[in-house]
């Protein structure tokens, strides 16, 4: 338990902390990325509070000039909890006129602020509305996941300044998150060492990323642990190339499943029990349209529309599809697609391919730039010995993170 002294502390660390990290700019894959690691490590050996703590940078591989940053916090004992995140952030672009202002937490959440001082729509004046409140902070990669690293650095601090600390904290700081995740492998592949030599017993790692958080920001970094966070749709499209006046024949949509306990098949599992209600809501609402526009008129509309892995095309193709599907695959890898609209390409032709007729679901895992993870000398990673099968024809390395949805639908049925 700690005093009210000790938190409202904490709460002022974890202020500064985060305003100092977004003002040093670290978009992933720029020079702000590379120079921000032995920054991050020279201003930490110049708080006080981290005075007798070890700090040092690995860099993410000789030559490369990115460095995940060490700090190891000691107190009693050899058990240690490693804090971790990422630094690098996605680019400045979004904010457009305000974008030389995207790393100034204090002058962009003054700005926004004056962007939505007439504006009437109920979201924008809860927004002006909070930012005004002196409760919120914007900035490129504060939220994502600058502040996350402050809280870390802030529990840090009270933990060095603590005078009976049991155990250890090792904080890392890795680039690349939002790119390839190079930091983070480098981490992995450098704890164990780090541990050897310092005599470290690690029992638990804690991401500080925040995920999401619909209350009042205290449980922000474990909400990824709550199950039922429903999976978000990242993106959704027609499989049209270009304007014309027909109704699209295919729809594409992309989703994240976040899961922490649940195997790749359960998650695919409980993703189509929504498919299937969603189509039995389709369904429904349009035969109402039906009986309202046409009365008892008979009108065709399919009774129901099957649900297909994207793994029972494939057992349909016969060699000679198959060996198209591959060079339709390979021939997307070798471009610089994005991985979703690759997954939609290679799912669009091995539709095609199988002949099934339409109107129908094809569900799948997509391919995601995603840290790849082995465990299969874990138990509880049976279920991901499938994966490769699934995202093969994208030759992209798999996590089942996301989800992929293809709704085909000809407008002459429905
Ligand atoms: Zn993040």
């Amino acid at each position: 338990m700690m005093n009210s002294g000790a938190k409202s502390s904490l709460a002022g660390r974890t202020r500064r902390w985060p305003i100092a990290l977004t003002e040093r700019k670290s978009v992933t894959g720029t020079d702000g990325e590379a120079s921000f690691g032995p920054w991050l490590a020279d201003a930490l050996r110049h708080e006080t509070a981290f005075h007798r703590a070890e700090i040092w940078t690995i860099e993410v591989e000789p030559g490369d000039g990115r460095h995940c940053v060490a700090m190891l916090v000691r107190g009693a004992s050899h058990a240690t909890v490693v804090l971790t995140g990422h630094y690098g952030t996605v680019t400045t672009s979004d904010y457009g006129e305000l974008e030389d202002m995207a790393t100034r937490p204090q002058q962009l959440t003054q700005a926004l602020g004056k962007t939505l001082a007439v504006a009437e729509a109920p979201a924008a004046r809860q927004a002006r509305d909070d930012l005004a409140s002196g409760e919120f902070l914007t900035g490129r990669g504060l939220l994502d996941m600058k502040a996350g690293l402050a809280a870390g650095l802030a529990v840090c601090a009270a933990f060095a300044e603590s005078t009976n600390a049991a155990g250890n904290l090792l904080f890392i700081a890795v680039p690349d998150e939002e790119n390839n995740s190079a930091g983070a492998r480098k981490a992995t592949q450098a704890l164990p060492a780090i541990a050897g030599e310092r005599g470290l017993d690690i029992l638990a790692a804690i991401n500080l990323d925040a995920i999401a958080d619909d209350g009042d920001g205290s449980k922000g970094r474990v909400i990824a642990l709550v199950p039922g966070t429903p999976p978000s749709l990242l993106n959704i499209r027609d499989g049209k190339s270009g304007y014309d006046a027909t109704t699209p024949a295919t729809a594409f949509a992309s989703f994240n499943v976040l899961s922490y306990r649940r195997r790749p098949d359960e998650v695919l599992d409980r993703f189509d029990r929504l498919c299937a209600d969603a189509v039995s809501a389709c369904l429904a609402e349009l035969k109402q349209r039906r009986h309202s526009q046409h009365g008892s008129a008979a009108i065709d509309l399919v009774e129901t529309i099957p649900l297909h892995r994207y793994e029972a095309l494939l057992d349909r193709l016969d060699a000679e599809a198959r060996s198209r599907l591959g060079t339709v695959g390979a021939s997307l890898a070798a471009g610089d697609l994005p991985l979703p609209e690759q997954c939609r390409l290679v799912t669009e032709e091995a539709w095609r391919l199988s002949r099934l007729p339409g109107p129908a679901i094809v569900t799948g895992f997509g391919s995601i730039p995603y840290l790849p993870t082995n465990l299969l000398d874990r138990p509880a990673a049976a279920g991901c010995a499938r994966l490769p099968r699934t995202s093969q024809p994208a030759q992209t390395p798999a996590i089942a993170r996301r989800s992929a949805v293809r709704i085909t639908s000809p407008a002459s049925r429905i």
